[in-house]
């Protein structure tokens, strides 16, 4: 019997992988993978079968019960099982399902962090979710109901925390922002909206509250996050994101080439 690692990708950009993780990719036997992981992290897999189990709003995903039989057979199986998830697997990421499974079997698992797509849109906005004087918590929730759960469970941890970020949320930003509003959240609370955070093609959509669903048409098409709080009430302007892959290009050429 070997060991499963459940490994966090990170937000999109491929040198953001913990070294950690890519030298249990280059080791791994088989690496089953969610579609938001970059194509240049699943090919450190090198020596792996590399099966994508993807799931993605709206398309075909593989079933959850069928992710966790097919990854506890190859922990029975294989040496070195990775499970590819996006951003940190303990966020949203139904890796308590996949460990409970692992567990049932008695096979081994090991969780690595990543980096996940709230503290990517941070640094991509340069702000503080903690800024003193302004902010004490944050909290990172989806709006995105699950089974058993109560709905509006949410806007109670909205409303109890200085700093949201809503995960999952943009696709119903019209109900978020209606919801929040009727519960008191003042319409003026400052919004920015961040597509594919850390990637080149990152797009921030600043607004608030109130405005939410008239740019709730907007044409997002990848990943976005909603971040909300004062202080975000000033982002600067969108860095330069050219640079930033330039600089994992240079990585993936060895130096004495
Ligand atoms: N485990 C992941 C979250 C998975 S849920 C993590 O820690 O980041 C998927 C949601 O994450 C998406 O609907 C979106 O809200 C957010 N997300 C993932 N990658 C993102 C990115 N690069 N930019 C913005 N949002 C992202």
């Amino acid at each position: 019997m070997g060991k499963v690692y459940l490994i966090g990708a990170g937000p999109g950009a491929p040198d953001l992988l913990t070294l950690r993780a890519a030298k249990l990719l280059a080791q791994a036997d088989v690496v089953f993978y969610d579609a938001l992981v970059h194509p240049d992290i699943v090919a450190l897999a090198t020596r792996a079968k590399r099966i994508a189990v993807g799931k993605r709003a709206g398309q075909l995903s593989t079933d959850q019960r069928f992710i966790n039989r097919t990854l506890t057979e190859a922990g029975l199986r294989y040496d070195c099982v990775v499970r590819l998830k996006g951003g940190d697997p303990m966020l949203f990421g139904r890796a308590q399902e996949e460990i409970d499974a692992l567990n049932k079997a008695n096979v081994p698992v090991e969780v690595v962090p990543g980096i996940t797509a709230a503290l990517a849109a941070a640094a991509s906005l340069t702000t503080s979710l903690t800024k003193r004087g302004v902010s004490r918590s944050v909290t990172f929730v989806t709006p995105r109901i699950g089974h058993g759960e109560k709905p509006g469970q949410w806007i109670d941890s909205v409303i109890r925390s200085d700093t949201t970020i809503l995960y999952m949320a943009v696709g119903e930003s019209e109900e978020v922002s209606g919801a929040l509003i009727h519960h008191g959240v003042p319409a003026n609370t400052p919004i920015v909206i961040v597509e594919n955070a850390s990637l080149p093609d990152e797009r921030q959509i600043r607004s608030t509250l109130g405005e939410l669903s008239s740019i709730a048409c907007e044409r997002i098409i990848g990943p976005a996050i909603l971040c909300m709080g004062q202080v975000f009430e000033s982002v600067p302007a969108l860095q330069d994101n050219e640079l930033r892959f330039t600089f994992f290009e240079a990585l993936k050429t060895p130096a004495n080439s």
